[in-house]
């Protein structure tokens, strides 16, 4: 899910500002999808399931996920110790997403 717009974007510095943003819309997507027809149902167990495991897979996306501000390279874990601390491409510090972050002029 959006996932070309991040490959297509010409810096690093609009990869990291789309890749969590992509990422909170890419699952709400599938959670309003598989949410609502429980929802409607009643089914408030289901849709609460649904939400809550959606939810919890973005945060561990966006926790663990790095996008190196220096070459673009999109880096996941490797293990279970949490984000890698360096590209793997090009060694420089990799840094939290910062949804604050202001929208690249470039
Ligand atoms: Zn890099």
């Amino acid at each position: 899910m959006g996932t070309w717009l991040v490959l297509r974007s010409r810096t690093p510095a609009w990869k990291k500002y789309l890749f969590p943003r992509l990422t909170l819309v890419g699952s709400a997507i599938p959670a309003a999808f598989f949410s609502v027809p429980s929802l409607l149902r009643r089914d408030w167990n289901a849709a609460l399931f649904v939400l809550v495991g959606v939810g919890l897979f973005t945060y561990l996306v966006l926790s663990t996920v790095r996008v190196c501000d220096n070459c673009g390279k999109v880096a996941e874990p490797r293990d279970l110790n949490g984000p890698p601390k360096n590209c793997p491409k090009c060694g420089a510090r990799l840094l939290p997403f910062g949804l604050s972050d202001s929208r690249p002029s470039a």
